[in-house]
């Protein structure tokens, strides 16, 4: 590995990165390295931890180094939005950030978390374009795929929320959706089964975006009525470690197909990539290699 740095960076090489904290777990510096080695693209991507507290010093910073764009992640999601100069239209739907491109001094944050779970359904097969959606969790994974599938033209959106602190964030994301897309969109208490029970009869797709399932949760499930399964439902989940999570042994038990957050995870990434370098991420040999 060492012989392989010494070979790759050089004076030309660009950086790209990613701010959190905390952030050595994250999994993105070995995804983004793995693909631009075998593209054999000249830059490297490294993890920072930054805190609230150091976040504008450390986008002053990054940008003073003319770093081509780096991810965001907590706590720094929401927060960087004012250090920025220019915001996607999802960017200002979602009202968070995960990825910013720096041309030449110029700051743009985009939003790759919704557009990254997009891509995973349409790469098991499903086009979210006039489907109705039925979504558990309106928390910051949750609003990132229910505007990011508004704007890709679902027809109708359920979410589906306990009345906790994320219960206001699920209100204006239902307003935004209502001002900006044609997408019908209704927000639900996950205690109300019966709501449930019709949302999911009509829906395609079924999708856990809480953190129920891993964690303290481990073993937990976020579904408030097995009987909704379905053959034909497609059954999502934002988690991917553990990568069978109890709502997804619950719906292969009732014969649904199934996919965990690993597609979303790899896709988000790839989009940010791309933004960075213009150039597709080649997720195949990122995915093996990830894996392995
Ligand atoms: P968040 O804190 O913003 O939201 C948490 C959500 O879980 C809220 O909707 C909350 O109401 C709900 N919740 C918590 N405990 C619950 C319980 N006991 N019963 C029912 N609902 C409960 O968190 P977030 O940033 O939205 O992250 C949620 C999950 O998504 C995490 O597991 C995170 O790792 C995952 N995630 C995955 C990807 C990916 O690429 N696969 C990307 C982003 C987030």
């Amino acid at each position: 590995m060492s012989d392989e740095v010494a070979q790759r960076i050089t004076g030309h090489t660009e950086l790209l990165g990613l701010i959190a904290s905390p952030i050595r777990h994250s999994q993105s510096p070995r995804m983004h390295n793995l693909a631009l080695a075998t593209l054999g693209l000249d830059y490297a991507y490294l993890a920072f931890e930054v805190d609230d507290g150091e976040l504008a010093g450390a986008v002053a910073g990054l940008k003073a180094l003319k770093v081509r764009g780096w991810n965001v992640s907590m706590p720094n999601k929401i927060a960087i939005l004012p250090l920025l100069d220019h915001l996607s239209p999802a960017v200002r739907m979602v009202g968070a950030c995960n990825t910013v491109v720096n041309d030449d001094g110029v700051l743009t944050g985009h939003v790759t978390d919704g557009i990254g779970y997009v891509a995973a359904l349409r790469e098991n097969g499903i086009e979210p374009a006039g489907a109705h959606l039925t979504l558990i969790g309106a928390g910051g994974a949750g609003t990132a795929i229910a505007i990011q599938a508004a704007l890709d033209g679902v027809a109708r959106l359920d979410i589906f929320n306990r009345r906790d602190a994320v219960w206001a964030i699920g209100e204006k994301t239902v307003a935004t959706i209502r001002e900006n897309t044609g997408t019908q969109v209704e927000l639900h208490d996950l205690d109300d089964v019966a709501a449930f029970r019709t949302a999911v009869a009509d829906s395609a797709v079924l999708a856990n975006a809480t953190n129920v399932g891993m964690g303290k949760l481990l073993g937990v499930s976020p579904l408030p009525d097995t009987a909704v399964l379905r053959p034909d439902l497609f059954v999502s989940d934002v988690v991917y470690a553990p990568p069978r999570t109890a709502f997804l042994d619950q719906a292969e038990a009732a014969g649904c197909r199934t996919m965990n957050g690993l597609g979303m995870m790899l896709h988000q990434g790839a989009a940010a990539f791309e933004l960075w370098t213009g150039t597709p991420m080649p997720l195949d040999y990122v995915r093996e290699h990830l894996l392995a």
